[in-house]
């Protein structure tokens, strides 16, 4: 990602490696929890699953396919597979619009139904949504929290989507209301046969919902695997040391608190292993090169000079 500051007269053009050789496959009907503190680049990671930002290196690909080789028709086609369903559900929808445009209209656009079909398809996706399909004549600011966040699911199921990234998609709602949207999200993976990139700072929401998790740190992956394996053996420091904030913070509300230190600027990232200003046992090699992701296990991979100690 580029960005350009100014700087005096002039322009000074700098590299912000916001996701860094990060190489991200989901499978299928998986659901895959993406973690790490704020600013770590989960949100831009999602961004980039989606399609919303463009790569400045790499690839995407969709069954195997690289969008890159696809003609326009053929990508617009299979990009309408992938929504993103976002953090905060007041502002993610248009204030002006009602509920039954929010929903229809990008279905009738991409030609999935007839506009006289409008009405009757988004009565289906809000009864699909556990909202009353009476109320589609209504604006945003007439619902609650929780009901403006099936709204988002809504529209974003309305176009028949097979992949979702769902970014901090339950944070702003309490935690109540947070169990039964979660419980939602579940029951319409299973439904749908859907396949999701659950972003999220709360381990409680990951631990809930994801098959497998990858931790994030600074740009990089720092360690991946079954969601199960990871909370009851994690491996690379930085994971434990978010597991171990888990018991630190009021229950219910499980986010983390923050660990040592603060995260550095992805404008100036700590040479080497990110981490190691942070971490409890860094070593001089920690400051000189990036330690590789490892699988340590079968389907267990971490990034860390210990990985050898830890898993041996
Ligand atoms: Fe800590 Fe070094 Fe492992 Fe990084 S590579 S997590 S600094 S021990």
């Amino acid at each position: 990602m580029r960005i350009a500051n100014l700087f005096g007269a002039g322009i000074r053009e700098e590299v912000i490696h916001a996701v860094d050789h990060v190489d991200l496959t989901i499978r299928a009907r998986e659901v895959v929890g993406l973690v790490g503190e704020s600013g770590c680049g989960k949100s831009t990671l999602g961004r980039l699953a989606v399609g919303l930002l463009s790569l400045s290196d790499g690839e995407r690909l969709w069954q195997g396919m690289s969008f890159a080789d696809l003609a326009p028709s053929a990508a617009r086609e299979q990009q309408l597979k992938m929504q993103m369903i976002f953090q905060d559900p007041y502002a993610s929808l248009n204030p002006r619009m009602r509920v039954v445009d929010i929903v229809g209209e990008a279905p009738v656009v991409h030609g999935l139904i007839a506009p006289r079909q409008q009405i009757e398809y988004v009565g289906l996706q809000l009864n699909r949504v556990g909202l009353d399909p009476t109320l589609m004549r209504r604006f945003p600011h007439q619902f609650s929290g929780g009901q403006r966040a099936r709204i988002g699911i809504a529209r974003a199921l309305a176009v028949k989507p097979e992949f979702l990234v769902c970014d901090e998609s339950v944070a702003a709602l309490d935690v109540s209301i947070q169990a039964q949207v979660l419980n939602l999200f579940m029951d319409l993976q299973s439904a749908l046969s859907l396949t999701y990139l659950f972003i999220s700072h709360d381990l409680g929401v990951v631990q809930h919902i994801s098959d497998r998790l990858v931790i994030m740190y600074l740009g990089r992956v720092v360690e991946s695997g079954p969601t199960a394996d990871l909370f009851n053996a994690p491996n690379h420091p930085y994971t434990k040391a978010l597991l171990a904030e888990v018991g630190k913070v009021e229950p219910g509300k499980r986010v983390f608190a923050p660990i040592k230190g603060e995260i550095p600027s992805p404008l100036a990232p700590p040479p080497g292993c990110h981490f190691h200003p942070r971490c409890p046992y860094a070593m001089a090699k920690c400051k000189e090169g990036a330690p590789p992701l490892d699988e340590i296990a079968p389907g267990r991979w971490s990034a860390c000079y210990l990985n050898d100690v830890v898993s041996s």
